[in-house]
């Protein structure tokens, strides 16, 4: 096989595993990146086990830094109802800080050219990609888009998500509590949105919520929302009173969204959430990303073996993607829907912590198996 370069624009878990992959197939890989490790990202956290053993073969250390062993979902009401349940596969508590740090580790050890650029734009031309960043100019064969939901480049290459707004804020934290179990993720809903929490390597629970723009919109700051909207449920209202904030203040980010988007847009190949973000109440986002960075990088070794045309590796990815993922994307959909709908919510919630089985059954079908 030739030696061919890659760029890969971002360095989250989509990028990074891509590079990893890559890297250790021969490929000579360059990273944009445009902030430095370890940083804090909003995330719930929780990643599904299914992406272990693919992890395992790229010696990816993730089980040596403590991660801690999820198998328990409680979900509750804004109003107090509540179920708990066992996940059928579960996952692992591990924060980004800690999760993105060791991919990039692993990623600089396979020889992964890191630059700390913002890429402002893409261009393609005779075969070969032209980037533009902060710093220059560079070109290579191959690019894969892996820089996370939305950025200016998506309104660069046109992409049509990108102009539609999106309703959904996100806002993280981390705290000290001193009983949150380890082997617990909880789902708590309220008005406009639900908050999830679950451990991490370093003892910390992680505190992540989804709201609509309109009803954070209606309070000054995260502070007051959390006491007049968040705090409304009492299992949220409970732990806040118990817990110690860690952050000065929370991260928090906008126009959160779960629009259709390509997967291929000039030529430049989506993985993560550049190609789709699943609603966050499935706890697979992550996993997802990891496993597209194995499409994306299984579909790009093959073809360059096979020497096949670049239409075939476009064609290919595209169609390995939507045979893992279509479903699931259209699931979380369904259950952001009926969970999180105003119109419905008291009445399928309640459906739900009628029937406990019902929620770990609809959530694992956002699920894979476990992935090689
Ligand atoms: C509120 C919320 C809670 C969530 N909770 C969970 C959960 O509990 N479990 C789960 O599995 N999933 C969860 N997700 C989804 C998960 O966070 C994402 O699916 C995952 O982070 C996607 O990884 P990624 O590599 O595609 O993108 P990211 O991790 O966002 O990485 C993209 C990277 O690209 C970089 N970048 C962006 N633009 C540029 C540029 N122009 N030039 C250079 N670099 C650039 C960014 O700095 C970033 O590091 C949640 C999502 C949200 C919004």
């Amino acid at each position: 096989m030739n030696q061919k370069e890659v760029i890969i624009i971002g360095g989250g878990l989509a990028g990074l595993t891509a590079a990893i992959h890559l890297a250790k197939n021969d490929l000579f890989v360059t990273l944009f990146e445009k902030e430095t490790y370890p940083h804090h990202k909003v995330c719930g956290e929780y990643l599904s086990r299914e992406v272990l053993p693919y992890m395992e073969s790229l010696e990816i250390p993730v089980l040596e830094h403590n991660p801690k062993m999820i198998d328990k979902l409680f979900f509750s009401t804004h109003n107090g109802k509540y179920l708990e349940n066992s996940l059928a596969l579960g996952g692992l508590g591990i924060s980004r800080y800690a999760l993105d740090t060791i991919l990039y580790r692993k990623a600089k050890e396979q020889g992964v050219v890191f630059k700390h650029e913002k890429v402002h734009s893409i261009s393609y031309n005779d075969d070969l990609h032209e980037i533009q960043t902060s710093e220059g100019t560079y070109k290579a064969s191959y690019v894969l888009g892996a820089y996370g939901k939305r950025a200016v480049l998506d309104n660069d290459l046109g992409r049509e998500f990108f102009r539609k707004p999106s309703p959904w804020v996100a806002v993280k934290s981390h705290y000290h509590h001193e009983s949150f179990p380890e082997y617990l993720v909880a789902l708590h809903s309220f008005k406009g949105g639900y908050c999830g929490l679950s451990k991490t390597e370093n003892e910390a629970v992680n505190v992540c919520y989804l709201a609509t723009y309109e009803s954070f919109k209606q309070h000054k700051n995260p502070e007051i929302f959390k006491e007049s909207v968040l705090q409304r449920n009492p299992f949220l209202d409970r732990f806040f009173t118990e817990a110690e904030d860690l952050f000065d203040k929370p991260l928090t980010i906008a126009q959160v969204s779960f629009s259709q988007k390509s997967l291929v847009e000039d030529h430049v190949i989506m993985l993560g959430d550049a190609a789709g973000l699943i609603h966050p109440l499935c706890g697979n986002g992550m996993a997802m990303a990891i496993h597209s960075a194995k499409i994306a990088s299984e579909s790009l070794l093959k073809h360059l073996q096979l020497k096949t045309d670049r239409k075939d590796l476009e064609r290919e990815y595209v169609a390995a993607w939507k045979t893992q993922f279509h479903r699931r994307m259209m699931v979380g959909k369904w259950l952001q829907k009926i969970l999180l709908n105003e119109s419905f919510t008291s009445i399928s919630q309640s459906i739900i912590t009628k029937m406990p089985f019902l929620l770990p059954a609809i959530i694992k079908q956002t699920h894979g198996h476990a992935i090689n």
